[in-house]
């Protein structure tokens, strides 16, 4: 048996055929992901009901780490962003919306991404890697634990969970790290680990269009499409990937995947972009393209950084695109902005991260920004209904 294995990287059928491998019962792995996922457990000898020759096995073999945090930040609203290494100068960003109702958890996927939309930061940075299946479940495990902490619940089997939904909608594009992505997912849907409903855990992405169809079989969870164009001479120029799956096949492929979807509806998102994609012609495109595919329209103010060159819709443009979608019979709702004054731009900050010294380095660059754009230069998050 190799010498450590990080326990976070093992969905629930990995966890159980390591622990068999360890001459354990099945059940045995049950508990174990009990402790580890449900009650925030990484100290083996305080999961006193497995027996002590078990404890010690999994001293000497295992480990459950999560990724380092780098920094810790609350909001004046609550919103609390927390920033991780994950190694050689990665650093992705994990973001905690507390709401009345809900707490949703936005997650990364990747450090940095290789589908470099036009308007994201994210993907202006490039592609650094992957991330395992640990470092994404890892994040819900740290921020689960560290919150019930935070609310003066001790961690453990009494301890409220704070997070009812989960986002994967940090950095990176999760379909283009499947396998990590969806042991991830399993884990967040089993009942002896998070035991979150199918819709309450939401992928997003650019438009994959084949790992969608693997997705739908795999891993069914909701599905939020990053739309951004209403045509495909626009969107090729908006989100590359367009180029390899254009919107007839991407269309096809919304419409495939809601036939195993926990819901009857997709979600779109459309990041208005002054000038851009945000006119009644274009609205009124994106009406008829989206005819055919029950869905939810989400309209999300682009969130500016200087390199984009590119402008947020003002306010009442956003409003009157919003109300012409209405008009036809769309669900439409405007994301709003949170966590303004602790700069948690989600793949705003993290992708060019190279070392601690750096984040201080983009943390003033952060602040010079928003003296520049106003306090509005802040995440802006979606909140799925
Ligand atoms: N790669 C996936 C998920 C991560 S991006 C995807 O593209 O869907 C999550 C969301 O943030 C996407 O809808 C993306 O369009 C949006 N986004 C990225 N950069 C943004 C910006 N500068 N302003 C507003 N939204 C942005
Ligand atoms: Fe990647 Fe999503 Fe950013 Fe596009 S919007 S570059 S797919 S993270």
């Amino acid at each position: 048996m190799a010498a450590t294995i990080n326990l976070l990287d093992l969905d629930p059928a990995a966890l159980a055929r390591w622990c068999s491998e360890l001459g354990e019962k099945p059940f045995r792995a049950k508990q174990l992901q009990r402790w580890i996922h449900q009650f925030g457990e990484h100290d083996f000898e305080a999961m006193t009901d497995l027996a002590k020759s078990l404890r010690e096995k999994l001293g000497q073999h295992a480990s459950v780490a999560a990724p380092p945090i780098i920094s810790d930040h609350t909001s004046s609203d609550g919103t609390r962003k927390w920033l991780l290494e994950v190694g050689s100068g990665n650093a992705v960003e994990c973001v905690f919306i507390p709401e009345v109702s809900r707490g949703t958890l936005c997650v990364s996927t990747q450090a940095g991404c290789a589908v470099n939309c036009r308007f994201c930061s994210t993907g202006k940075q490039g592609f650094s890697r992957n991330l395992s299946a640990g470092e994404i479940i890892g994040q819900l495990w740290m921020a689960e634990s560290l919150l019930r902490r935070g609310f003066g619940v001790p961690a453990g089997p009494k301890g409220e969970r704070q997070i009812t939904n989960v986002v994967l909608m940090g950095m990176g594009e999760p379909l283009l790290n499947y396998e990590p992505t969806v042991a991830a997912l399993r884990l967040m849907l089993d009942d002896n680990a998070y035991g979150l409903s199918r819709r309450r855990v939401t992928v997003s992405t650019s438009g994959v269009v084949p790992m969608m169809d693997k997705l739908s079989q795999d891993c069914p969870v909701a599905l939020a499409v990053s739309l951004h164009a209403s045509n495909d001479a626009l969107r090729d120029e908006l989100v590359p990937l367009n180029k390899k799956y254009p919107l007839p096949e991407l269309m096809s492929a919304c419409q495939r995947y809601l036939e195993f979807a926990p819901r009857d509806f997709l979600t779109f998102e459309y990041c208005m972009l002054d000038g851009v994609n945000d006119t009644d012609t274009h609205a009124r495109e994106l009406i008829a393209l989206v005819a055919d595919v029950p869905c939810k329209l989400n309209l999300i103010p682009f969130n500016p950084f200087p390199e984009s060159g590119l402008k947020r819709s003002p306010q009442p443009r956003i409003k009157a695109f919003a109300q012409l979608l209405t008009d036809a019979g769309i669900v439409t709702t405007i994301r709003k902005t949170r966590g303004d004054d602790i700069d948690a731009a989600c793949g705003q900050l993290a992708g060019e991260v190279q070392d601690r010294t750096r984040v201080q380095e983009r943390m003033q660059k952060m602040t010079e920004y928003q003296q520049k754009y106003g306090k509005d230069f802040g995440r802006i998050v979606e909140i799925p209904g």
